[in-house]
């Protein structure tokens, strides 16, 4: 089943990439796995998973400690929950990278929690692209102050953008918010920033998302099947 699933997504993805002239390699696929027991991300990785998303801190401390020593060294895990200010410290001891971040405060706090552990946290700015109020992100005028500020803090490597559109069942409706991200950073690449990952696209719409120019796709229900919350 995961391994019909996983290579199914594989697939997908690189038609997708093929279709819109990119070379699939760009593209990296960080299987999502929330409510997903520890067991079952060992027999993911075991089936070459690398990439693994959580969303909440505690949550994936749990599976984090849980599989410490059954996991090989080139596993990466990534936040891409809303960080809460109080959670940073464990976040930055747990996550290879945060892909939330949102605000000029988060940031620097982020920045100081990794200064005391010696490390360089790397980040992807989170976009809000439309005017829904349950979603975290910057808005697209905060942007560039945003990016500004991370690239200044120097226990912070910033690598790119990500992206939540909003839901929609049609995948095609969400194109343009994909779009709109890619020439966001596209154009932020252009005035001389050097961001390379668009880290968008869900199991409803990440083909899209990579015809769009995703480097970074988060699925969880695709492969591990429907969630129980
Ligand atoms: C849950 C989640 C996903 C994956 O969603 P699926 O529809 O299950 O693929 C991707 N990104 C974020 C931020 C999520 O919280």
């Amino acid at each position: 089943m995961l391994l019909e699933n996983i290579s199914h997504v594989y697939k997908r993805i690189s038609h997708a990439a093929m279709r819109a002239g990119r070379d699939p390699s760009e593209v990296v696929l960080i299987a999502v796995t929330k409510t997903v027991s520890a067991e079952r991300i060992k027999e993911a990785v075991d089936l070459g998973i690398r990439l693994i998303g959580e969303n909440r801190v505690q949550e994936a401390k749990e599976k984090i400690e849980r599989l410490r020593d059954e996991l090989p060294e080139t596993v990466q895990w990534h936040m891409i929950g809303h960080l809460q200010k109080n959670k940073v410290r464990p976040a930055v001891m747990l996550f290879d990278m945060i892909q939330s971040v949102d605000s000029i405060e988060l940031a620097r706090k982020i920045n100081r929690v990794a200064a005391d552990f010696g490390k360089v946290q790397r980040v992807l700015i989170q976009v809000k692209l439309s005017e829904e109020e349950t979603k975290h992100g910057v808005s697209e005028e905060a942007l560039e102050a945003l990016v500004e500020e991370v690239l200044s803090l120097e226990n912070l490597s910033l690598e790119g953008l990500m992206t939540i559109p909003p839901f929609f069942e049609d995948p095609e409706l969400v194109r343009p918010y994909f779009r709109r991200l890619r020439q966001l950073r596209d154009k932020l690449n252009e005035k001389g920033y050097r961001l390379k990952e668009l880290s968008m696209g869900m199991s409803g719409d990440y083909e899209v998302a990579v015809e769009e120019g995703a480097t970074m796709v988060r699925v969880g229900t695709a492969i591990f099947g429907r969630r129980s919350y």
